[in-house]
């Protein structure tokens, strides 16, 4: 069975972006596939967060997880610090990717443009490397994920040809996939930035209240054309609200557009995504509340941290036979 591979970094709250370009879509896959879905909480360290933050944050994302569909008894779900296979996979892997290649990464120039230089760690610039062990540790051939997330998969697949071009047929080739609609949701308040886990009014946050979530919607930028149809250079805000609308609707662009077409009040056409947005979450929160609640998420991730560790050390030991490391069994 194919085997597909996503993650989340537990870094702030989650935002409806995270949910329409990766977690709405994770357990699509749990039928048709061996799924396994991560809490990335050591790329979390990449960038200062408190303890007890990280803590939380990661417990809301294994609760996250499960309210999204996600059955522990088909799809692994489990921590990322709790395999060590992944940090050994790095310290191997980390020699056959370059520092030209990693300093090119729009992700690392993005956030390390906005700190010192004495303040940006080697774990933020080795980022991608760690994110490429992650993904070849399970042979996954499928990675879903959001588009900014496309780069790091690039250059994981050129590491397999490098590293498969000197070793042998070791790695399994993995590839990106991105939904057709809603791989990059846009921040509400400034649409031609991406929604990310950083600004309290552009960004729809999945613990919001459903009646901030409205309210972030019905105030949500757009134009002053008064015409709803889909032009992400001309009009990204409500280019942005169709995004939304066509991708929890499971309809394309051009769907949500005619849907629209005539509508010449943008505080209707708002209502109408609010409701949806609506529809959607507020089963999910209700779900998300039971599951923390109850703390049933931590046996899911004990359960899946002997799954994961059971699979991953059997690559993590190809891997070091390849390489040359002695193995004493
Ligand atoms: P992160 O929060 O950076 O760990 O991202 C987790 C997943 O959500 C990745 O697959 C991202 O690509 C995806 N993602 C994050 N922000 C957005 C967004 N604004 N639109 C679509 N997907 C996103």
């Amino acid at each position: 069975m194919e085997r597909i591979l996503s993650g989340i970094k537990p870094t702030g709250q989650l935002t409806l972006g995270n949910y329409i370009g990766a977690l709405r879509h994770f357990k699509d896959f749990q039928d048709n596939g061996e799924v396994f879905i991560f809490i990335a909480d050591l790329h979390a360290l990449t960038l200062p967060i408190d303890p007890e933050v990280l803590r939380q944050n990661s417990r809301d994302i294994a609760a996250f997880y499960l309210a999204s569909g996600l059955d522990p008894k088909k799809a692994t779900i489990f921590l990322q610090s709790t395999v060590s296979a992944h940090s050994e996979l790095n310290s191997i892997v980390q020699n056959y990717l370059y520092m030209g290649e990693l300093s090119r990464m729009t992700q690392f120039k993005d956030k390390s443009a906005k700190m010192n230089d004495k303040e940006i760690g080697l774990g933020l610039f080795a980022y991608p490397v760690l994110m490429a062990a992650d993904i070849l540790l399970y042979d996954a051939k499928t990675v879903p994920v959001g588009e900014d997330q496309l780069q790091h998969i690039e250059l994981a697949r050129d590491l397999v040809h490098r590293f498969n071009h000197k070793y042998g047929d070791i790695l399994v080739m993995p590839q990106g996939k991105v939904n057709k609609v809603g791989a990059r949701i846009m921040s509400l308040s400034d649409p031609t930035k991406k929604m990310s886990k950083s600004d309290p009014k552009g960004d729809i946050f999945l613990k919001d209240d459903m009646k901030t979530i409205r309210k972030k919607i019905m105030s949500a930028v757009t134009d002053m054309e008064a015409l709803v149809y889909y032009d992400p250079v001309n009009k990204p805000g409500v280019s942005n609200l169709l995004t939304i609308y066509a991708a929890l609707n499971d309809i394309t662009i051009e769907e949500a557009a005619k849907h629209f077409e005539g509508c010449t009040r943008y505080g209707d056409f708002k209502k109408e995504v609010a409701d949806t947005v609506e529809r959607e979450l507020a089963p999910f929160k209700a779900r998300y509340e039971e599951i923390i609640a109850s703390g049933e998420y931590l046996d899911v991730l004990k359960e899946g941290a002997k799954k994961a560790n059971a699979i991953a050390n059997v690559t993590l030991k190809r891997v070091q036979n390849a390489v040359g490391l002695l193995t004493l069994e």
